[in-house]
């Protein structure tokens, strides 16, 4: 080995092993965060706790990244300039399901991965970062990153996801824009029976708004989702409910996409208002980008896969029907997210099952794994100009061809 070359299969070998050791310790914190699940801009414990794990390996970490309490960030520099990887990690639980999106997994394997990284950084090139990204289920914590340039010096950003539905082992694929919004109506109380002449009847402004998306349904191309709820819908079935609210998600496959039907979504909103004389207040939610995952990135890490034992088959290049904030960053990154399965058939994120596959031994045996791809994919990076190359590269043509179409 000519000297100054990194020996790339020993520092793997090393990754690994220091995940190993470490496994008692992040299986721990992964079921410590699975028992006390906490909501978006909220993970007080969780972000404090995975910062711990952090300090307690000598990986200076701050809190309150961005202007989020519950955000941060940390790493370690090689031992010289050179270029910069970024793990991601989410630790946000689903109101009433807990960790049934399985981030206490995400959580955990990410600063597993930095801290296995970390040892391993006196002998590469470059710097490690570590953030830790809150309310990925809703509040865009990853937003603020993008936007205050967190990324700007990043030639890769690393994460993960555990699946289900006894789908193999993979990547994250395409995943669709997605933007919420919540929709107030403000009418008129009455008597429901002695003047309901005198109300305006902000229920009715509301189912109005369902009625007309529904009737929209049938002119929209088939990846478009859109989904709702009623919050509130008055307070007494004798009163004209003077107040409702409905919360929405729409998603679509491309920003432009999702835009335009927003756009009609609100005129939906709109007509149902004017139809019952309510007023319509509009507060809009975090965009969510589609993704942009990156096969030159994709590939390390599916072949890091391979090299630990694990089955994997290729993302199968079809656009997924959820949406993440990692999307954002995909869009000024190249981004790579690794999926290990810990469920079966029938049991997907978001349901009660998957919440308890959070904890499991495949669970566990997620933490680990995915622990020891990142960071063997983060060695490949640091130490692989070639591929680092390519994935710029595939990068800058994605988004060119882009905005080439958005450009008509
Ligand atoms: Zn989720
Ligand atoms: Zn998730």
């Amino acid at each position: 080995m000519a000297e100054g070359t990194p020996d790339v299969a020993a520092l793997k070998r090393a990754v690994c092993s220091a995940v190993d050791q470490m496994a008692p310790r992040l299986i721990a914190l992964s079921h410590r965060i699975h028992e006390n699940p906490e909501f978006q801009y909220e993970e007080h414990k969780a972000s404090a706790w995975l910062c711990e794990f952090l300090d307690e390996e000598g990986l200076g970490s701050e809190l309150g990244t961005c202007g989020m309490p519950t955000a941060f960030a940390g790493g370690r520099d090689g031992k010289a300039p050179g270029p910069t990887v970024a793990f991601i990690a989410e630790y946000d639980a689903l109101r009433g399901l807990g960790h049934a999106c399985g981030h206490n997994i995400l959580g955990t394997s990410n600063v597993g991965a930095a801290a296995a990284l970390a040892r391993v950084m006196p002998q590469l090139a470059g710097r490690m970062r570590i953030f830790g990204t809150p309310a990925e289920e809703g509040g865009g914590g990853k937003i603020p990153f993008v936007r205050e340039g967190m990324f700007r010096d990043v030639d890769a950003a690393i994460s993960m996801h555990p699946g289900g539905g006894a789908r193999p082992n993979s990547l994250g694929g395409r995943c669709l824009a997605s933007q919420k919004v919540t929709l107030k109506y403000h009418g008129r109380p009455a008597h429901a029976a002695s003047n309901p002449h005198d109300g305006i009847n902000a229920l009715d402004a509301c189912i109005q708004t369902f009625n007309g998306i529904n009737a929209l349904r049938q002119h929209l191309r088939q990846e478009v989702r859109i989904h709702g709820i009623i919050r509130h819908g008055g307070t007494a079935a004798n009163v004209t409910p003077d107040f409702a609210q409905a919360e929405f998600a729409v998603r679509a496959p491309t920003t432009a996409e999702c835009r335009e039907v927003y756009q009609k979504v609100l005129r939906c909103a709109e007509g149902g208002a004017a139809a019952a004389g309510a007023r319509l207040e509009v507060v809009e939610g975090p965009f969510y980008e589609e993704t942009n995952p990156n096969t030159a990135l994709g590939g390390a890490a599916m072949a890091n896969m391979e090299a630990l034992g694990l089955p994997v088959v290729a993302p199968s290049g079809g656009v997924a029907s959820h949406s993440t904030d990692l999307g954002n960053v995909s869009r000024v990154v190249p981004t790579v997210s690794v999926n290990i399965n810990i469920a079966g058939r029938g049991i997907q994120p978001h349901q009660h099952e998957f919440a308890v596959a959070a904890a499991s031994p495949d669970g566990d045996r997620a933490v680990v794994s995915a622990a020891q791809v990142m960071a063997m994919t983060a060695i490949d990076v640091l130490t692989d100009p070639a591929l680092r190359e390519r994935a710029a590269e595939e990068f800058r043509a994605s988004m060119a061809a882009e905005q080439a179409v958005a450009a008509g």
